[in-house]
């Protein structure tokens, strides 16, 4: 939890991995793309900075895990993205107990559908904040250090629907579509630095934010959860299949790699054929 660092074994640090001695910053990494992405970074050597919501007993189990299975040094930050204090303060803690934030993953998000009329004004508020404004905070607190050390990789999780829309998705479309443009700007201020920032934009992946949007059309439509989810698949993807938490992890660490040192302000699609259309 908060404030307890787990320690990797030393002989295993720095061990010639392509991510050792690096230290990596994923929000939202206690479930989904965001916990892919963190094991996969952890498994390139990265020490790591996890975040999200869960149940502290859950979240030591997925320390330990990644201690034991990586031997990185891993510590969980509860911060809260909604708040820019708690992501400052995140940022300073990783940065004072690893030296540095060198990749930093905005994953945090959250969804909710409804027509643009009846839109809640809350759901909008904190899905503006935590899938757009965080990602803000977080680079705006993180680039400096980056900057100074002449190296940093930002991955900013994006969407499809960071490049096309679909109804009932005000908030969520808003900030994706914000959370590319922002990824430009940056790319751009950073362009000779050694720092990249990208997004990655994933069409349908099965994780917890997903299911629960199948399991909301089964129950709407009075059909089984297996046939809403070929429903939703069948609606936007050429292709007729989730993409996988670690098929996207790859392609996080590829931008993270020396291959991919000229690659910034993009939005790279990883949907199956769904912006193709
Ligand atoms: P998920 O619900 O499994 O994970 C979301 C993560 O964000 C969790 O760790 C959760 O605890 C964290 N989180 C939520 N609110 C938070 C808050 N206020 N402060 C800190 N952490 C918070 O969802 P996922 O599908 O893995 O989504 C991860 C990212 O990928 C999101 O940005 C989402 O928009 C994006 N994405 C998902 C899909 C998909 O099909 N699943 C497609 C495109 C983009």
């Amino acid at each position: 939890m908060d404030g307890e660092t787990l320690a990797a074994p030393a002989a295993l640090a720095g061990d010639g991995r392509p991510l050792s001695g690096k230290v990596a910053l994923v929000t939202g990494s206690t479930s989904g793309i965001g916990l892919g992405i963190a094991t996969a970074l952890a498994a390139a050597g990265a020490d790591i900075v996890l975040n999200g919501l869960g149940q502290a007993r859950d979240i030591d189990q997925l320390t330990g895990s990644l201690v034991a299975a990586h031997g990185v040094r891993v510590r969980f930050d509860s911060a809260d993205m909604t708040r820019p204090e708690q992501i400052r303060k995140m940022i300073g803690m990783a940065t004072s107990t690893f030296g540095a934030v060198d990749i930093l993953v905005n994953n945090a998000g959250i969804q909710h559908t409804a027509p643009v009329e009846t839109f809640p004004d809350d759901r909008w508020d904190a899905i503006l904040a935590i899938n757009l404004s965080a990602a803000f905070h977080a680079i705006k607190t993180a680039l400096p250090g980056m900057r100074q050390r002449g190296w940093g990789r930002i991955v900013n999780i994006a969407s499809a629907h960071g490049l096309v829309a679909s109804a009932q998705k005000a908030g969520y479309v808003a900030a994706k579509h914000g959370l590319v443009g922002l990824t430009k700007v940056v790319a751009i201020e950073a362009a000779n630095t050694g720092v990249t920032c990208n997004a990655i934009c994933p069409g349908w992946v099965l994780t917890p934010l997903v299911q629960k949007q199948i399991d909301a059309k089964a129950l709407a439509e009075g059909i089984a959860v297996e046939q809403a989810a070929a429903a939703m698949l069948r609606e936007k993807q050429p292709m007729l299949r989730f993409t996988t938490s670690e098929q996207l992890a790859s392609l996080a660490l590829f931008l993270c790699s020396d291959g991919a040192a000229t690659i910034t302000g993009t939005a790279l699609p990883m949907d199956g054929g769904w912006v193709a259309q």
